[in-house]
């Protein structure tokens, strides 16, 4: 499948690469089930395919338009975006240290301080938005990775990916980005400098709330990415067929959708920071936000769809706003075509960085005035 870099990363996506299917004609790609191959009867396999656990061709499809995506060497798709994180964190060895941010992703994070020190890793969280904080919590020689996830949930802090790519590689260690709320519409870590991005393709890479799926690119074909292809070929983490064929339709249209969401949250923000029920709104795109100006850098085209809106009547407004939507959906996850509302301190619980006042919005693609009257009435009955 050839893909001239004349064209661009939409009209690519859009067209999957350009697939026709070789046997039929067929523009949408045909969908393998089979989980093992004939073998030649010199007992090779010159197809390339052997068994359905390592890979398969649908999945190839999909690893081949995010590895286009990211501007990477290669990609891998996984069971969801946990085991794409998780598959990076067992690559390592025992004793590596590694240093994750204190705002991140919460299952993530709770899999981190309580799994992953029992392997033998050792985890220490880090403010990554303060760049001498995190230079002082190296340990030359035994840090071996650098996590980040920006924008960051479900805060939206900005970490700079170019700045600390050179922190991490000047003492021997590999940054990762989890950019899934940035998606690769409009922040590029690779090009930043990055070693690993990972998407939770749940969120918009598919964008339609219909599969569970992660997916891991990288800069280099390097030791440490064949760990990383052992660690989902010997724990099975291979996405399936049917989730990957569903991926690739979702992200044909990733960015078009990836546009208006970020366009309906940025406005939305600049309507919620003059209201009366709102103390503050966290968003990139706000030139009050503390990162704004390096988000102003390293994003591209807008600042995501993702923003949180912290209630002035406290903890009881944000949860009886929440109840109060009749358009938002109140549910968890985010990145799909409909708006979700989430009272994040409920379910994130004990130790969770996120205040109790704060309501996590994941901007869909509807009218941005159908959302903006549906919450303004939603916080307006929560001042009563
Ligand atoms: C959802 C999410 C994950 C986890 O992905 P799953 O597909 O649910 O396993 C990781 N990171 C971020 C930022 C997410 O939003």
């Amino acid at each position: 499948m050839t893909h001239p870099n004349i064209f661009s990363r939409q009209t690519l996506v859009a067209q999957a690469l350009g697939h026709v299917d070789p046997a039929t004609g067929a523009l949408v790609p045909p969908i393998h089930l089979a989980t093992t191959y004939i073998r030649d009867t010199d007992n090779q396999y010159r197809s390339g395919y052997i068994y359905g656990r390592p890979d398969n061709a649908t999945v190839r499809e999909a690893e081949a338009i995010i590895a286009m995506l990211e501007g990477a060497a290669a990609a891998l798709v996984l069971g969801s975006g946990m085991s794409a994180a998780i598959a990076v964190f067992m690559a390592l060895r025992p004793g590596d240290h590694v240093l994750v941010p204190t705002v991140m992703y919460w299952s993530l994070r709770n899999w981190l301080i309580n799994d992953a020190v029992e392997w033998g890793l050792k985890v220490e969280l880090v403010d990554t938005t303060d760049l001498t904080g995190l230079r002082a919590a190296i340990r030359p020689g035994e840090t071996k990775l650098i996590w980040l996830e920006t924008p960051s949930n479900p805060m939206w802090t900005v970490s700079d990916i170019a700045a600390i790519a050179a922190i991490a590689h000047e003492a021997g260690a590999k940054l990762a980005v989890d950019s899934t709320c940035a998606t690769p519409m409009l922040t590029q870590p690779l090009a930043l400098g990055a070693d690993i991005v990972m998407h939770s393709a749940t969120k918009y890479l598919n964008g339609h709330s219909d599969v569970i799926a992660g997916a891991l690119a990288t800069a280099h074909l390097d030791e440490f990415w064949t760990r990383i292809e052992r660690v989902r070929r010997n724990f099975g983490q291979i996405l399936g067929p049917l989730e990957a064929y569903l991926l690739i339709r979702g992200m044909r249209t990733l960015p078009l959708r990836v546009v208006a969401a970020s366009a309906g949250a940025m406005e939305l923000a600049l309507r919620f920071s003059n209201h009366a029920g709102v103390a503050e709104v966290l968003y990139p795109g706000l030139p009050t936000h503390p990162q704004h100006s390096l988000a102003k850098r390293q994003m591209h085209g807008g600042y995501g769809g993702m923003l949180s809106i912290r209630l002035r009547g406290g903890e009881a407004a944000a949860v009886k706003a929440a109840a109060n939507v009749r358009l938002w959906k109140r549910a968890t996850s985010l990145g799909g075509v409909e708006s979700l509302i989430e009272h994040r301190a409920s379910i994130e619980g004990a130790g969770s960085p996120c205040p109790p006042d704060l309501l996590r919005l994941s901007v869909g693609i509807e009218s941005v005035d159908d959302l903006y009257c549906d919450l303004d009435q939603a916080v307006a009955l929560a001042k009563q």
